[in-house]
């Protein structure tokens, strides 16, 4: 029996987004849904308690990361990432294969896996499918990732190719290596950059080796927005209907409501957490930047459209003075509020597909945002 199971819910009359449910062991998530990312076992300055506070429903954590520190061995002793850090809600872990392409300077891509460099020690290290699922096994996660190639972007298409064959390969050597399906998911990803014969070639490698998701890779690598969207728009529909569909890596507005019209279900991204930690605030008038000096004798909450802890509690020239004395509670109100901002909005793009107007909402959220073409980096 297979670890997880999609439910398609209904689909948007009006555009073509899916309302469902995945089913894990660790209970049932509803999708579209956004995943806050916590890197090294922990969403950086909240608790799990906070974070079901704001109905944070499933997490994401970094397999390479755990390795290096504190190493999966010691986690599995704990009874498994869940236990280790008290999270019992669903956990979806990534293959290590992006850090290891983007923070390692120093590496080498062979057939049976990748050589390069601990960013931390300057060590030497090894990992390939194998290993990938290995640590993965014993992390625990309900959702695993298959070990992919990420190429840079732009890629030649010679290049990308022999990178999505390579990525094809290695995902049919997760398969085997994989040691627990019936309690563990893994996911195929789908690469090809731009490439619409190569999308369709990588989708249909993974497609015939039957995973039970499927995740759309190599985007939000510095592409521009229409070049993600039409990606989007001519690899989702490759894929099967009965899977959940998985775009790794975006996390503004914008994009998660662009990304669910073209039938995405799963999103992560450190984006909310990595700004509230620069004093950077998503709102729904746009993105407000509470370091400013404008705001140190304004006592409005951050969003006054907004009911969460930090909102209902506490005023811009408040969280201002903590951010700038870099006191953490500073630091963890921001966090908290750019979460639940993103948590709500998925939502609220939740209801839209159940009253069949997701680009009616589109448009009403775009025109409160102020999101148009020059100021789309305000998100
Ligand atoms: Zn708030």
């Amino acid at each position: 029996m297979a670890a997880i199971s999609y439910e398609l819910i209904k689909t948007c009359q009006q555009s073509g987004a899916r309302l469902g449910k995945i089913h894990t062991p660790h209970g049932s998530i509803d999708t579209p849904i956004f995943m806050p990312v916590g890197t090294l076992a922990t969403v950086k300055t909240l608790s799990p308690n906070e974070l079901k506070d704001m109905n944070a429903q499933i997490i994401l954590s970094n397999t390479y990361h755990l390795w290096l520190r504190p190493g999966e061995d010691i986690i599995s002793e704990a009874g498994g990432l869940h236990t280790f850090m008290n999270w019992d809600r669903p956990i979806l872990t990534d293959s290590g294969g992006y850090q290891v392409f983007s923070l390692s300077k120093l590496r080498d891509i062979k057939e049976e896996g990748v050589h390069f460099r601990n960013h931390i020690s300057g060590e030497k290290l090894f990992l390939s499918p194998e290993k990938a699922m290995q640590i993965q096994n014993a992390l625990g996660p309900d959702i695993m990732m298959a070990f992919d190639e990420c190429p840079p972007y732009p890629a030649g298409r010679d290049y990308m190719k022999a990178s999505v064959e390579r990525t094809s390969r290695w995902a049919e050597r997760c398969l085997e290596a994989h040691q627990r399906p019936n309690e563990q998911a893994l996911f195929g990803i789908v690469q090809g950059g731009e490439y619409e014969d190569l999308r369709k070639q990588s989708a249909n490698d993974l497609i015939s080796l039957d995973f039970p998701g499927y995740a759309v890779g190599g985007l939000s690598v510095g592409e521009p927005k229409d070049v993600m969207n039409r990606v989007l728009e001519f690899t989702t529909p490759l894929l099967p209907k009965d899977k959940p569909r998985y775009l790794m890596g975006v996390g503004s507005a914008d994009s998660l409501i662009d990304g669910a019209i073209r039938g995405i279900d799963m999103f992560d991204c450190v984006l909310p957490t990595r700004i509230a930690r620069n004093g950077t605030c998503m709102t729904t008038n746009g993105r407000l930047v509470v370091r400013n000096a404008k705001y140190a004798r304004d006592f409005k909450p951050i969003d006054e459209h907004c009911d969460c802890y930090a909102c209902r509690n506490y005023s811009r020239a408040y969280i201002r003075h903590l951010v700038k004395c870099n006191e953490t509670f500073g630091f963890r109100l921001t966090s908290y509020h750019n979460l639940h901002f993103l948590l709500t909005l998925m939502q609220r793009v939740r209801k839209a597909i159940l009253e069949d107007r997701l680009l009616d909402f589109r448009e009403e959220f775009f025109e409160q945002y102020g999101f148009n073409k020059e100021n789309a980096k305000n998100f």
